[in-house]
């Protein structure tokens, strides 16, 4: 309990990144889990600007990605989305994200929400040891991924058990260009954005950026 004279008490702000093409419950039910479990005030969704993690694959436009985020958080008053990886120039770095978070929230703790996947390329990411300073780190299971501690320093990770959703997005764009449902997969409004843009079928690359 806060005590007189203990100072303001920081807000505690989580931080939910990633390339959301496209966002689904798995995404929804981690946040929602760790919002609860670490009594955060608050959990903002960031997509990814231009992504250099996902070699290989194009990946749909910032703005697409970032109306079905905000489509899919609309009804939770804790859930926010930011634009300052889709708005910043050049691929999307951890560090950049937090150092601007923390700019525009200076009364805030950070508490930087990641799948137990991308918690293990930790150390392939820019700054490393910077990021420990930003935020405190949260990893979440998912399925298929078994959670081991990375051997990251004491104190700046916490590993988290999520209810276990075995959704990807990969599995959802891969649905969607087969024609098969996505519905209760993603919700609602998001299946009928997807359906709306035509996102995710075959021989669409008129909606995608990158090469
Ligand atoms: P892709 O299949 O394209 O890699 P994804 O489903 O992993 O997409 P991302 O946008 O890459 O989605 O994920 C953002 C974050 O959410 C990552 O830290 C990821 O590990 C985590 N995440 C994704 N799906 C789940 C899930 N079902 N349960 C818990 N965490 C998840
Ligand atoms: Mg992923």
């Amino acid at each position: 309990q806060p005590q007189p004279g203990d100072g303001p008490v920081k807000k505690r702000l989580g931080v939910m990144g990633g390339t959301f093409d496209p966002i689904h419950h798995g995404h929804l039910v981690a946040a929602s889990e760790v919002a609860s479990l670490f009594a955060l005030d608050e959990v903002v969704f960031v997509p990814t600007g231009e992504p250099w993690q996902k070699d290989g694959r194009p990946v749909s436009a910032a703005e697409d990605r970032y109306l079905m985020t905000v489509i899919a958080t609309a009804s939770n008053p804790q859930f926010s989305v930011s634009r300052i990886d889709v708005d910043r120039e050049g691929p999307t770095y951890t560090t950049d994200t937090l150092r601007d978070l923390r700019a525009a929230h200076a009364d805030a703790d950070l508490f930087f929400i990641t799948g137990a996947d991308a918690l293990e390329q930790i150390f392939s990411w820019r700054d490393a040891e910077e990021l420990f300073d930003l935020a405190h780190f949260i990893g979440v299971t998912r399925p298929g991924h078994t959670l081991t501690d990375p051997g990251l320093p004491a104190g700046g990770v916490s590993l988290v058990e999520v209810p276990a959703l075995a959704i990807s997005s990969t599995d959802c764009r891969l649905r969607v260009a087969r024609g098969e449902p996505v519905w209760y997969l993603v919700p609602d409004g998001v299946v009928r954005y997807i359906d709306k843009r035509r996102l995710y079928l075959e021989d669409q690359d008129d909606h995608r950026e990158g090469t």
